[in-house]
């Protein structure tokens, strides 16, 4: 599923939040996930360990992946539950 557009249209926080996601902050990637949505596929877990981890608190942590690699991971969540915004490099 697209990791940067709902319903649609591309993601902005404010559609985030209000749609119940909420936003794990990274340097380079802010990543949102909405737990309603989550079907437990585990695909973000293998696609990156050291970003999603069950049971860690935070258990997504950005900055633990490179942001291209975090979105692709993101882009493989089956149920939409997971959305990314990355950041403008300056
Ligand atoms: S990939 Fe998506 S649906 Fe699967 S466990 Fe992760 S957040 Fe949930």
């Amino acid at each position: 599923m697209d990791g940067h557009t709902l319903a649609g249209e591309p993601v902005t926080e404010e559609t985030l939040l209000a749609g119940g996601y909420r936003k794990y902050h990274g340097e380079a990637i802010d990543v949102y996930y909405n737990k309603e949505i989550c079907i437990h596929s585990g695909n973000c877990v293998r696609g990156n360990s050291a970003v999603f981890e069950v049971g860690r608190r935070p258990w997504i942590m950005p900055d633990n992946g490179e942001a291209p690699q975090v979105a692709q991971v993101i882009h493989t969540c089956p149920s939409g539950a997971l959305k990314f915004i990355t950041k403008e490099q300056s």
